[in-house]
């Protein structure tokens, strides 16, 4: 099994820092708005970002699971 990417939606607080950062793995939606992972395999041409989301995300609501 390989690693997901996931969101604890009690700690995210929509701040949109993951979208901006990495916008094909998060988007948003809602009200109020959370973080909605779209891409749980994180994003191959750029597997960077998805890390620097991890590491920006204020509440550090992102991480992986699985493995
Ligand atoms: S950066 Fe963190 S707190 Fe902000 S929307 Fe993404 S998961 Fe939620």
């Amino acid at each position: 099994m390989s690693h997901m990417v996931v969101v604890d939606l009690e700690a995210c607080i929509g701040c949109g820092t993951c979208r901006s950062l990495c916008p094909k793995v998060f988007a948003l939606r809602g009200d109020p708005r959370k973080c909605l992972v779209k891409d749980p395999d994180g994003d191959p041409t750029d597997p960077a970002c998805l890390e620097f989301a991890m590491d920006m995300c204020p509440t550090e609501a992102i991480t992986w699971q699985g493995g």
